[in-house]
C-alpha cells in the first residue's frame, strides 16, 4: 500500500507518493493558480495525484490515504479549510471536493505541523516523545509533537509561535497585531535589521556584497558577512540570535520538549546558527540550571511537507 502526501504552497503544490517505509516513490507538482474556481483547482490537484501514483508504478486501489499540509487552518472533522490566505481559500470544502476523486481517508493539517510530524517519525527527532519544530523562513512556523501526535490545540488554532507577541508597540505584523515574534526572528526580520543597519554604515561588508544596493540584501548576505566578522553584520546577527534565543526559551518555559528542531531558510546557516543559539537560549530559560532540550537542525528539507502529509492519520 502507498500513501499520498500533498504540500500546498503559495507558488506550487507538491504531491508525493510514499511507501510504508516513508520512502518517496514519485513526486509531481503543479503551479498554484488562484485565478480559477476552487473546484477547478482541486480538479487539477486530483489529476496531479493520478499522474504521481501512475509514475510510482502503483494502481489507484493501492492508495490508502491522502494527506495535505496547508499554510493555514482547517476543521479536521469536516475537512473544510477555514483560512489559507496564500491560496485565497476561506471556508472551502477541501475534503468534500477531493473526495469526488478519491474514496479513501483525506486528512488535512497545518504545513508546519506536518513537517514537525515528519521529523519526529523519519527525521532528526525520530524516537523522541516530545518535540517542537520551528521553521524560520519568510515567517515563523511551528509544530508541536506530544506523545507522537500533533498538538495544535483544543480548537486547532494553536502552536502559532510566530504570533506570540513580544512587544506591545513593536513592528507591525501581517496578522494585524504589533510586535509578533516572527517580526524579529524570521528571515524577513534579519533582512530588515540588515537594511536598517547599513543606512548609517555604508562601509559594511553587507552592502559591499550586494554592490551597494540594499534591496538585494537577503538573510544569507547578513549571515555571510557576520561569518566574515564584519562589525555591522556581527551586531545585527548577535541581536537576531538574542531574539531567536528568546523565542526558543519561551518554548522551553511553556512546553519543555525533549528536542527543538530548526528548519527553513535561515537554518541553512548550519552550525553557525546552532552554536550561537545553543550558547544563548539557556540564559532566558527560567530553570536555567536544569537539563535543556537538544537543539538540532531539520534533516528532511523541503520534502518534509509531503512526507509529513502522507503520515497524517
Ligand atoms: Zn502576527
Amino acid at each position: 500500500m502507498v500513501r499520498v502526501g500533498i504540500d500546498v504552497g503559495g507558488t506550487g503544490i507538491q504531491v508525493g507518493v510514499l511507501d510504508q517505509k516513508n520512502r518517496i516513490l514519485a513526486e509531481e507538482s503543479i503551479p498554484t493558480n488562484t485565478s480559477i474556481p476552487f473546484s477547478e483547482q482541486i480538479h487539477q490537484l486530483a489529476t496531479c495525484i493520478f499522474t504521481a501514483v501512475a509514475s510510482a508504478g502503483v494502481k489507484m486501489d493501492r492508495v490508502e490515504s491522502v494527506g495535505a499540509g496547508i499554510p493555514g487552518i482547517a476543521n479536521m472533522s469536516t475537512g473544510v479549510i477555514i483560512k489559507c490566505p496564500n491560496m485565497g481559500w476561506y471556508h472551502v470544502p477541501f475534503r468534500g471536493e477531493l473526495q469526488k476523486y478519491f474514496q479513501v481517508p483525506i486528512l488535512i493539517d497545518n504545513d508546519a505541523n506536518v513537517a514537525a510530524l515528519a521529523e519526529s517519525v523519519a527525521g532528526v527527532s525520530a524516537g523522541t516523545s516530545s518535540s517542537v519544530f520551528i521553521t524560520i523562513g519568510t515567517g515563523i512556523g511551528s509544530g508541536i509533537i506530544l506523545n507522537g501526535k500533533i498538538w495544535s490545540g483544543f480548537h486547532g488554532i494553536g502552536s502559532e509561535l510566530g504570533h506570540v507577541i513580544l512587544d506591545l508597540d513593536g513592528v507591525p505584523c501581517s496578522c494585524g497585531n504589533h510586535g509578533c515574534l516572527e517580526r524579529y526572528c524570521s528571515a524577513t526580520a534579519l533582512i530588515r535589521m540588515g537594511r536598517e543597519a547599513v543606512q548609517n554604515c555604508p562601509e559594511s561588508l553587507i552592502l559591499k556584497s550586494v554592490s551597494g544596493n540594499p534591496d538585494r540584501i537577503n538573510a544569507r548576505t547578513v549571515i555571510d558577512a557576520a561569518r566574515e566578522k564584519d562589525p555591522v553584520a556581527v551586531e545585527v546577527y548577535d541581536r537576531y540570535i538574542q531574539y531567536l534565543s528568546q523565542a526558543i526559551a519561551n518554548v522551553v518555559n511553556l512546553i519543555d520538549p525533549e528536542i527543538i528542531v530548526l528548519g527553513g531558510g535561515v537554518s541553512k546557516a548550519g552550525d553557525f546558527l546552532l552554536d550561537a543559539i545553543r550558547k544563548t537560549f539557556p540564559k532566558y530559560v527560567l530553570y536555567d540550571d536544569q537539563p535543556m532540550p537538544d537543539i538540532r537542525l531539520a534533516v528532511l528539507g523541503p520534502e518534509a511537507g509531503i512526507i509529513g502529509a502522507a503520515m497524517l492519520s
